[in-house]
């Protein structure tokens, strides 16, 4: 089912438009902004946070801070600051976000695009410093992609300034007509798993599931022996060694990095993402070793990573209830446990579709959003444990209870839009 939008303007970005004309003096100029602003804006998505506020608003009054930054980029930091805790607040994040990335959303009180008068460059950005009345000029020189999707709409005032890799960068953006198919997006569903860490509708991303369980089982017997090791050191009254293995951790960390990336570089233009909403604390699996490679897998680390990556990349993404999704055929919708009969395969017992097991899930996670059905649904009680893996079964009957309708019906969370 597609969801209709009542807007049909969207909203373009053009990233990457190098700042490199900009002299050393101009330069060192945006550095001490940035310097100045995002401690500004940790300090409000600090007090939004300490302070609990999920109603917060844009126009809210602005706590007083200490800041030598002028009143109207105040409150750009804070619209900024906003912006983020309403993603925070909407995907229902739980550790207060740590601003990593230097980006400073200017709107056109601080930032202004001028049309260049010479054939040498596009545009003039003049932006505001810690200065007042001593704005840096920095000349822009656009490219061919960013000129292509200007002559689809309107340039929108407002330049956001990124610092990456030792360069700065300005995104602007566009406004642009819908095009039909861009109006209704593609719904990209995904399934996370141990299996494949991510599995879409149609492809594939980090397979390590071998590799981890032998990973796991090395790092399982190096264990045992660093416990009898402890119990020695123990009786001698000796500090025990660390059971941990970093680099195992280290290990899965990049596999989850890479697959993440991979699958965000293959989502089509104004994807909407739908995942499950899974509790992972009450995944658990018959067999004592597959809860290590589960534990190992680090699911629920690979689900925030993934969050942060959509938030990044301003793609929208929802979450809908888990319930079924590995037992219902993605065809028909009858649900049987013995839909699955392997980890890997899919057969429905009813109409004999056959797909890969991860594969009919992801496809059913896709349908589920905006799916009438589940709107209708307003007691999960009824659901029984679910299986998500074979021999899995969750530690309470409750684990469905935790979402909210708001999620699956009504408008889509455009928490993290540009515009
Ligand atoms: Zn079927």
């Amino acid at each position: 089912m597609k969801k209709k939008r009542k807007n049909n303007k969207i909203h373009r970005a053009i990233t990457h438009i190098k700042l490199d004309f900009a002299n050393v003096g101009k330069l060192n100029r945006l550095d001490d902004l940035k310097k100045a602003f995002m401690p500004l804006v940790q300090d409000y998505v600090d007090h939004i946070f300490d302070n609990n506020l999920k109603e917060v608003s844009k126009f809210d009054e602005i706590p007083k801070i200490e800041t030598n930054l002028s009143e109207r980029y105040k409150r750009c930091a804070w619209q900024q600051a906003v912006g983020i805790m309403q993603s925070f607040f909407s995907n229902e994040r739980q550790n207060k976000p740590i601003l990593k990335r230097i980006v400073i959303q200017g709107n056109a009180n601080v930032i202004k695009i001028e049309k260049s008068r010479t054939e040498e460059f596009d545009f003039w950005l003049k932006i505001s410093t810690l200065e007042k009345g001593r704005p840096v000029r920095v000349p822009i020189k656009m490219h061919r992609y960013g000129n292509e999707i200007i002559k689809t709409g309107k340039l929108c005032s407002g330049v956001t300034l990124n610092f990456e890799n030792g360069r700065w960068y300005a995104i602007f953006v566009v406004e642009t007509k819908n095009q039909k198919e861009e109006a209704q997006g593609d719904i990209v569903g995904v399934d996370l798993g141990i299996k494949n860490l991510l599995t879409t509708q149609t492809a594939f991303f980090g397979q390590f599931s071998q590799k981890l369980i032998d990973l796991v089982q090395k790092n399982d017997e190096k264990r045992r022996r660093k416990q009898k090791l402890n119990a020695c050191l123990k009786k001698k009254n000796r500090e025990p060694v660390s059971l941990q293995n970093k680099k195992l951790e280290a290990t899965i960390k990049n596999e989850i990095g890479r697959a993440i990336n991979l699958f965000i570089q293959s989502l089509p233009m104004n994807p909407t993402v739908v995942m499950e909403r899974l509790s992972i604390k009450e995944m658990r699996f018959r067999s004592r070793s597959m809860n290590r490679v589960l534990k190992a897998s680090k699911i629920g680390y690979a689900l925030d990573r993934l969050k942060e990556k959509l938030d990044l990349n301003h793609i929208r993404y929802v979450t809908v209830p888990a319930a079924y999704s590995s037992q219902e055929c993605s065809k028909c919708g009858y649900v049987d446990r013995t839909n699955r009969p392997t980890q890997e395969k899919f057969t429905c017992k009813f109409c004999e579709y056959t797909e890969n097991a991860d594969v009919n899930a992801s496809k059913n996670i896709a349908k589920r959003f905006g799916d009438d059905e589940l709107k209708s649904v307003t007691d999960y009680r009824e659901m029984k444990s679910f299986e998500r893996f074979p021999g899995a079964r969750s530690a309470s009957d409750e684990l469905e209870l935790g979402f909210t309708l708001r999620e699956i019906g009504g408008f889509p969370l455009t928490v993290n839009q540009l515009a």
